[in-house]
């Protein structure tokens, strides 16, 4: 009686749709708790404790949070918020919050986990939590990927939800302009390009046309897939990847020398932007409007948003998803994917007082309710439920400012909080054509498996910090030398492999590796 008293208050003081609050069930004490949050993000630098989502949440758990961040810059630029910084001035303040949900948590955690600052969490998991432990039993490899050097987990990550990353983007009216028809092959990839060099497909006169562009000039790099190399292993560029069971790099295999090798041909060329290096993040803006650009590789989302809104710009324009071309030895790979793991995510401090009470409420965040608050807001104001699913109000739908944006703002889709995002959420939002796109993709099964990231125990982190940094600095300053056409490297490839072991590369994947086997079972 005392919980549905309480409940029937809160029902008043915040004017909460009662579905929302079924019957209690999800309830976690008795009486009210407040628990203390350090929340640190770019996109939202402390915990609103106004947030409509909070307030749900307090309703259905009794539990509220209350905003104790530090390190936040929110009075300039922000650029103190979301990176590790904050952080250490919060571990260095002394006081670590009952709480602690933050962007770039993992390594932190990680190492400071161990040493005490934070609770371990299996065990609370196991005797607390049947909704996190039912996710991990179901998905061994994201307990693995979270989990420090000691075998513990110490943080409940952000799991994004949806499979799909980038593609391969070519303008389709170009194609029909020049009788051309959708490239299936490298090779039939590079006569294209030519084509949209040579054949003035935007019929202005001038061949001003630039073939391949990138907003970010690795996306030109990861074009050696089409040599049958690679680029990264995840969704982070210049990555290790894990090539059966073998961690390697990227950067010193054959596949990729042959890559590089012809996309320094390409440049040569003219297929490739000659200002892919510096042109940055508007070149996509830029070369879609002026109707200059003709391929590259992009977003699925936000690419296919051109076709809606170039449309009155510029005639026929039809910017689209195809199929990644058969490599030289006949793959097609998309290399890049979502991650299912971030490093993002929260925590519990050593000082918490309330940790059993702290892992039911990360619990509450993979019930079905609590899901479905964290991904699309509150029931009544922010989405209705239609037929059994959550659907967006036509208010969210077709505002101005996008629906991320402000479900950001009313405390849904927190990446500093742990929680499972929801694909359909971002669904309901996407245009047609990126829609189209990921059905290709899904239809063709380009995808390849990611590597998940290790984590290190003290003496692997020492050869790891002292090698690797100026070892990745060489290998992107010879990269970029060879596309650049300052160096040839099929002439260089013994030098540098050896200068690249003599740097220490096969003791940071001697340690990569073994951090690797304790961390995944080798
Ligand atoms: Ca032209």
């Amino acid at each position: 009686m005392r919980k549905l008293s309480l409940l029937s208050g809160l029902l008043l003081t915040t004017g909460l749709a009662a579905p929302a609050l079924s019957d209690g069930h999800l309830q976690i004490v008795d009486e009210p708790l407040t628990l203390t949050i350090q929340m640190n993000h770019k996109r939202y630098p402390t915990y609103q404790e106004d947030w409509p989502v909070e307030q749900a949440a307090r309703a259905m758990t009794g539990i509220s949070l209350q905003d104790a961040t530090v390190g936040a810059n929110i009075t300039s630029d922000q650029e103190n918020t979301g990176k590790t910084e904050a952080l250490n001035l919060m571990l260095a303040s002394g006081a670590i919050p009952d709480i602690v949900g933050s962007s770039r948590l993992k390594d932190f955690v990680n190492q400071f986990g161990p040493e005490g600052a934070f609770i371990p969490l299996n065990d609370l998991i196991d005797e607390h939590a049947p909704n996190l432990k039912a996710f991990f039993e179901s998905r061994p490899e994201i307990a693995n990927a979270i989990s420090a050097a000691d075998g513990n987990m110490y943080y409940i990550p952000y799991l994004p939800d949806g499979k799909y990353g980038r593609a391969f983007f070519i303008r389709y009216d170009w194609l029909d302009k020049l009788g051309l028809e959708v490239p299936q092959t490298v090779q039939e990839y590079e006569d294209v390009l030519v084509a949209f060099r040579d054949g003035d497909p935007n019929g202005n006169g001038l061949k001003d046309e630039i073939p391949y562009f990138a907003r970010q000039w690795p996306e030109m790099i990861r074009l050696v897939t089409l040599w049958d190399g690679r680029s990264s292993g995840s969704d982070t560029y210049h990555d290790f990847y894990v090539d059966d069971g073998q961690l390697k790099h990227p950067y010193a295999g054959e596949g990729y020398r042959e890559g590089i090798k012809n996309l320094a041909r390409w440049y040569e060329m003219g297929l490739i932007d000659a200002e892919v290096f510096t042109r940055g993040s508007s070149s996509r803006d830029y070369l879609l409007s002026e109707n200059l650009g003709g391929a590259t590789h992009d977003w699925f989302a936000s690419t296919s948003g051109y076709n809606t809104s170039l449309a009155d710009k510029v005639d026929g324009f039809a910017f689209k998803a195809f199929a990644p071309p058969a490599s030289i030895s006949g793959v097609r790979m998309e290399e890049h994917r979502r991650i299912p793991i971030k490093p993002d995510g929260w925590a519990i401090g050593h000082t918490n007082e309330h940790p059993v009470e702290t892992i039911k409420y990360f619990d509450f965040w993979f019930t079905e309710e609590g899901r479905r608050l964290a991904n699309f807001g509150v029931e009544g104001e922010h989405y209705t439920m239609v037929d059994g699913a959550p659907v967006f109000t036509d208010e969210v739908l077709n505002s101005d400012q996008p629906v991320n944006n402000q479900l950001y703002g009313i405390g849904a889709q927190l990446q500093a909080r742990g929680y499972f995002q929801d694909y359909e959420y971002e669904k309901q939002w996407s245009n047609k054509f990126a829609l189209e796109g990921i059905a290709l993709y899904d239809e063709g099964d380009y995808l390849i498996d990611q590597f998940l990231g290790v984590a290190f125990n003290t003496d692997e982190q020492k050869v790891y910090d002292k090698s690797w940094g100026s070892i990745r600095d060489y290998m992107l300053e010879r990269q970029q030398a060879w596309i650049l056409g300052t160096g040839d490297v099929e002439a260089d490839w013994d030098d540098y492999m050896a200068t690249l072991n003599q740097m220490g590369l096969q003791d940071v994947l001697g340690v990569m590796q073994s951090a690797y086997e304790r961390q995944y079972g080798g």
